[in-house]
């Protein structure tokens, strides 16, 4: 069995240089907690088929291919790294009655006579 520590990054554009583009991981290697890495790599494919498709010119092929995948990657990272943040809480820490966190909760509510 081999263990090895899982890394995230999200890569602000641009994404290409001369004729060079990331596509998949090398951009967005989000939490793998939603699952959707694999088929977000094969989603930059298809853009990038398209966009040097309906482009002769390299770098607007290379720039509509980042503009129009942009904020699909953003937004399924970060929902990437919630769902890692969610999964990762030990819900006895916040849910218990003997909970420090909601006992503190609790104290901070003014009750009116
Ligand atoms: C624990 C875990 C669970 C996951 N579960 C899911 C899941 O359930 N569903 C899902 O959709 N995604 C999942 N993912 C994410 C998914 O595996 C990745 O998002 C996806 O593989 C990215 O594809 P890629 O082609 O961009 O990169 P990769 O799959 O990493 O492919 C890159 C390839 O390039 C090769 N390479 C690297 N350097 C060189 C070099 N210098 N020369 C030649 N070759 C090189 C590597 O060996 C590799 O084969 C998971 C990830 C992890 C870590």
């Amino acid at each position: 069995m081999e263990f090895r520590r899982v890394h995230w990054l999200l890569v602000q554009p641009p994404w290409f240089s001369d004729r060079v583009v990331l596509v998949g991981d090398a951009v967005h290697a989000a939490p793998p907690n939603l699952g959707g890495g694999a088929s977000m790599a094969i989603e930059d494919a298809a853009v990038l088929t398209d966009a040097l498709t309906r482009h002769a010119d390299l770098p607007n092929a290379l720039r509509n291919y980042m503009t129009r995948r942009w904020a699909r990657i953003e937004n399924i990272y970060h929902k990437s790294y919630q769902a890692k943040t969610m999964s990762s809480v030990d819900p006895r820490k916040y849910f218990s009655v003997n909970s420090p966190i909601l006992r503190e909760a609790l104290a901070s509510l003014t009750i009116e006579p």
